[in-house]
């Protein structure tokens, strides 16, 4: 049982203070009763503490009562007696929020309320609201960081980046800005894993990091991309930063026991030469960074004369959702059996039916879709149409041309195994065209999804052959069905004596290691007749048919064959 003083300047009691105790006693929130005081000059001392106002302020809460506020808590803020005067002088009560305390217990944030009661007497109540504070800031912190590295995000960058833009505009200086994007990180992420991934990302970051001044921002904008913005950067200064960002980046990261070397391409944009927005410099920046990593340059800085092509390209790099939501078309080419003169598969080859610029062909847009990550999406939405288009064609095989980037990832057989069965298509109707130059340094993981691919019956296809230096070591490691001799060599054939003998090696050696030859690019009649004469399997080319919707193909496919018994064209091309 608790034992109450009577206060000492009782005005109309009436107040039960035990019945008030028992109900704030029991609450989480400290509480201080304060007696009833005439005057601002009365020193306000305390009637009743709850058990929770006791612990705070470590005092007893049975002997507390008749001490003088100040001397059992000296560390509540001046607003406190502020308030209580307050309520003398004016009758207004108070509420404060988010008041530090630098109570015994440690420093805390309280927002506190002056409670007037019925007898004069007041209370004061306390919500600690330290951990929400602290939550708001971790939210804040999280909002505008990126949780891998801590650095800035993209909301915080560009944030930056206006506001040092606004800063120099007045002050008539410069701010560079470098966009860093490593190369081949995908490749990394997909031998090593993504836990790897995640801790290169994080070192790097780390080190970009350390690297600058307060007063700059280095920021991660998403994936394997960093920016900076340099304040009162000279274009000599950038590239002497994006020397020191390109060597930071390069430094080998260890990891448990792997030890990774990773590259990055840096373009740079100054404001307020190349932009005086934050999101046309970004951009620009962009165009410089794609430049580098076209010529495999370390670092480039804008130059308006880039913009010319790469408006295009960014226009096309914002409409790639498009293109992967409807706007792509698979088109097909026979490949002619050159003994037969029958079809012997179809190449299915990727189209973009711009809504605004037409009809575009896989060169202005497949290496888009790889820089901008979406290249296994592609890849699967091709496969897909392609398979859809033979679903119904008995037995016709159609080959997919798969970027070597799809083959470190090992989820990519069950993927394709998944999809061959959604169309009903047997795996030996299937051949992955993979491009000879791309597959020359044949890595584990490639090679052995090739060969898991090739034990489910899809056939493998080496594509573009004789532009890459494979040896014909390399080529016997790997599970080959098909080899395709580049256009370059098929066109440059009859006149040149070098394009002649190369493709004639091509056709022995495959040959040799017993692959099928399909000879590319055919365009006339006299490239036929060499190529029948040297033994080469089949042929694809304007010759016998442009590339076309399915439709289309069909009916010529269907006609009958391409070629008569003695090997006199019977297709004719039409002209799309
Ligand atoms: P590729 O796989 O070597 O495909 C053959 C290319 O040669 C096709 O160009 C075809 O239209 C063209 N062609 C066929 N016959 C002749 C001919 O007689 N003369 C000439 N001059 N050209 C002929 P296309 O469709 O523009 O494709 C170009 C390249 O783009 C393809 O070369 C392939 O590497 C790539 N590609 C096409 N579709 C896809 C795709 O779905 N995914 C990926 N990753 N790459 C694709
Ligand atoms: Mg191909
Ligand atoms: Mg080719």
């Amino acid at each position: 049982m608790r034992f109450f003083h009577t206060f000492r300047r009782g005005r109309s009691s009436g107040l039960n203070t035990e019945r008030l105790a028992a109900v704030v006693d029991n609450q989480s929130d400290p509480l201080v009763m304060v007696a009833p005081r005439d005057k601002v000059d009365d020193e306000p001392s305390i009637v009743h503490v709850n058990p929770a106002f006791a612990r705070l302020a470590e005092v007893n809460a049975d002997h507390v009562a008749g001490t003088a506020l100040w001397e059992a808590a000296p560390w509540l803020p001046r607003s406190v007696r502020a308030d209580l005067d307050d309520l003398i002088t004016t009758g207004r009560v108070s509420d404060r929020d988010d008041l530090a305390f630098a109570t015994p217990s440690g420093t805390r944030n309280f927002d506190y309320e002056v409670i007037s009661l019925p007898d004069g007497s007041a209370a004061l109540q306390f919500t600690d609201v330290s951990d929400r504070k602290h939550a708001i800031e971790l939210i804040r912190h999280q909002a505008f960081h990126d949780p891998l590295t801590a650095l800035p995000n993209r909301t915080l960058f560009f944030d930056r980046l206006a506001q040092a833009m606004a800063a120099t505009e007045r002050d008539r200086s410069n701010v560079g800005l470098l966009l860093l994007d490593l190369d081949q990180f995908k490749e990394i992420n997909d031998t090593l894993g993504h836990a790897y991934g995640d801790q290169i990302l994080s070192r790097i970051g780390g080190r970009l990091g350390a690297m600058v001044r307060d007063n700059d921002t280095v920021a991660r904008l998403g994936g394997d991309e960093f920016a900076m913005v340099v304040v009162g950067a000279t274009e000599g200064q950038m590239r002497e930063i994006a020397t020191r960002a390109g060597n930071e980046v390069a430094r080998t990261v260890e990891l448990d026991d792997i030890a990774v070397e990773v590259s990055a391409s840096i373009g740079g944009a100054v404001a307020p030469d190349h932009g005086s927005d934050p999101h046309v410099l970004l951009q620009r920046a962009d165009v410089a960074m794609y430049d580098a990593k076209r010529g495999g340059l370390p670092y480039k800085l804008y130059a308006p004369d880039d913009d010319r092509e790469s408006l295009h390209r960014l226009t096309l790099m914002g409409d790639l959702d498009d293109l992967l939501d409807g706007e792509l078309r698979v088109w097909f080419q026979p490949k002619v059996d050159l003994r037969t003169g029958r079809a012997g598969g179809l190449e299915a080859l990727a189209r973009w039916q711009h809504s605004r610029m037409g009809l575009l062909g896989p060169g202005q847009f497949i290496e888009l879709c790889d820089l901008a990550g979406v290249i296994s999406d592609l890849t699967f939405r091709v496969l897909d149409m392609a398979l859809a288009g033979v679903s119904d064609w008995p037995g016709q095989r159609v080959a997919v041309n798969v970027p070597v980037r799809n083959l470190y990832d090992r989820t990519l057989p069950d993927a394709i195994s998944a999809n061959l069965k959604k169309h009903g298509v047997a795996p030996e109707r299937l051949l992955v065209e993979i491009t000879e130059s791309e597959i020359m340094e044949d890595h584990r993981t490639v090679v052995e999804v090739l060969e898991e691919l090739h034990s489910r019956g899809i056939r493998i296809s080496i594509d573009d052959f004789g532009t890459g230096f494979s040896s014909l070591t390399h080529l016997r490691r790997l599970p080959i069905h098909e080899i395709k001799i580049d256009q370059s060599f098929v066109g440059g054939m009859l006149d040149n004596e070098n394009d002649y003998m190369i493709a004639r090696s091509i056709i022995d050696l495959a040959h040799n290691l017993g692959h099928q030859v399909v000879a590319e690019g055919v365009e006339d009649t006299a490239t036929l007749t060499l190529l029948r004469e040297l033994g080469c399997d089949m042929g694809q080319g304007h010759l016998f048919s442009r590339p076309g919707p399915v439709g289309r193909i069909r009916l010529q496919v269907e006609a009958g064959p391409a070629l008569d018994a003695e090997g006199a064209l019977l297709w004719r091309s039409s002209p799309t």
